[in-house]
Order: C-alpha cells, then structure tokens, then sequence
C-alpha cells in the first residue's frame, strides 16, 4: 500500500482492496513466542490484536485494520471471510499438509 501511494502516486481513497481466502482464526494458532511476537508488532503499530482466543491470530482484522489505517474507503474494501482451512477447494498447509499454495495478484490500472 505504501509503495503505491510512495512510488507510483496512487491516492489512497481511490484503491480498491480485496482481502481473499486465508485461514481464519479459529484455525490459526500459533506457538506462544509467535502470538506474542505478532501482537507486539501489532501493538508497536497502535493496531489491536483482536483475537478472542489465546495464541490465535485474526489475520483477516490485521489486514483490515491496516489498510484503513493506510487511508482506503470502507467502501473499497471487498472481504470474502473464505476459510482456507474449511473449504477444501483451496490449499491449506494446516489442514493437508500440503506445500501448495494459494497466490495473490496486485496491480494498478492506468486511466
Ligand atoms: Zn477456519
């Protein structure tokens, strides 16, 4: 986000974010030195852990809270609350065990 505002001039409020499948937080948990780590980072960054379980991480309110913060529109914000781990029409490490895995695009339209 900050390169395309930095680099590439792109005004926040016009970005359009699309947060994708990825595993929820019920089935994220972590190592302790690892929530610890990761709410740190959070809380270095004034952003709230939001999790309601110990040791699991709420990546998809982490990304959330991020790019708010960075200035986009609710409005541009697209979240399709899909569970990697749940649907098996995707890849999932903790569920499978598999090295497959999803990828993400990112782009600029120039008008
Ligand atoms: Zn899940």
């Amino acid at each position: 986000m900050k390169a395309m505002v930095d680099v590439y001039g792109c005004n926040p409020a016009d970005i359009i974010a699309y947060i994708g499948a990825g595993i929820c937080e019920e089935h994220y948990e972590v190592s302790e030195e690892i929530f610890e780590s990761f709410n740190a980072s959070l809380s270095a960054e004034g952003l709230c852990p939001c999790t309601n379980k110990h040791r699991h991480l709420n990546i998809r309110t982490t990304i959330f809270q991020q790019i708010i913060r960075a200035g986009l529109r609710f409005i541009n914000i697209e979240n399709v609350q899909i569970c990697t781990y749940e649907d098996s029409g995707y890849y999932s490490f903790r569920r499978d065990g598999t090295k497959n895995r999803q990828i993400n695009l990112i782009g600029i339209i120039d008008e």
